[in-house]
């Protein structure tokens, strides 16, 4: 009988569905493998912000200043590189590109390198060019600080477009589901900002091996919450 008693709730049931909504339609916009999807709508439903617990402490090395996290040279915005740590591109990994080009072609698809290793002395001059462009909270959004850069490792490729559309293009669809087999992962995923500190970037892939890769690509975690490790600045 008495509507305006309530309106209020009314509203906020209406509210409550069109965020879930909103979810919803973030989430499917994902093109990636169905598989992969499914993780990471249910991880989504059930708790935003949390991690997955990682199955045991992770074995942290720090050797001559660089850190292993299982074995894994890992450069993010909690683990930083030396300034004089100056590898150039892994063989291992540009061998493991190449062969993901050969196969990519075989399927039609043009996959290129548009970036790879970069210096300590390169990541500061981007990056500060970046911070004065769009000043600093922004640019730590795209951008590593020197040290902090995958691209400092010589394990880490940006291919073909650093645009996010590239995501939908066939050769970025073919790069998320098969990278994996080359031993890459696609680094910085959608919707993980918050645990990898990198806004989804669909061209940045990392070498691990194809066993690592492959185990990271189907638990369908970032490294971060594979490893158990954060990625935050200090400051
Ligand atoms: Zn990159």
């Amino acid at each position: 009988m008495n509507y305006r008693k309530f309106l209020p709730l009314l509203l906020a049931l209406f509210t409550l569905t069109a965020c879930n909504n909103t979810t919803d339609e973030n989430s499917s916009m994902d093109k990636e493998n169905s598989k992969v999807n499914a993780v990471v709508t249910s991880e989504e439903t059930t708790t935003p912000e949390s991690t997955e617990p990682p199955a045991q402490e992770p074995n942290i090395e720090v050797i001559d200043g660089i850190t292993y996290v299982d074995g894994i040279l890992i450069a993010n915005k909690t683990y930083a590189l030396p300034s004089d740590f100056n590898p150039g591109v892994s063989d291992e990994a540009y061998d493991a590109l190449t062969e993901m080009e050969i196969a990519a072609a075989e399927d039609g698809i043009s996959l290129f390198i548009v970036s790879g290793f970069r210096s300590y002395d390169d990541q500061d001059v981007i990056y500060n060019r970046y911070v004065s462009q769009d000043g600093k909270a922004e640019a730590d959004r795209y951008s590593a600080r020197p040290g902090h850069s995958e691209h400092q490792t010589g394990y880490a490729f940006d291919l073909n477009s650093l645009e996010e559309y590239f995501a939908d293009t066939p050769e970025g669809i073919w790069l998320a589901e098969n990278c994996h087999k080359y031993g890459f992962i696609i680094r910085y995923p959608k919707g993980k900002e918050h645990i990898t500190g990198y806004m989804y970037e669909p061209w940045h892939v990392r070498y691990l091996g194809v066993d690592i890769a492959t185990s990271v690509y189907e638990s369908g975690l970032t490294l971060e919450e594979y490893l158990g490790i954060t990625s935050e600045y200090q400051d």
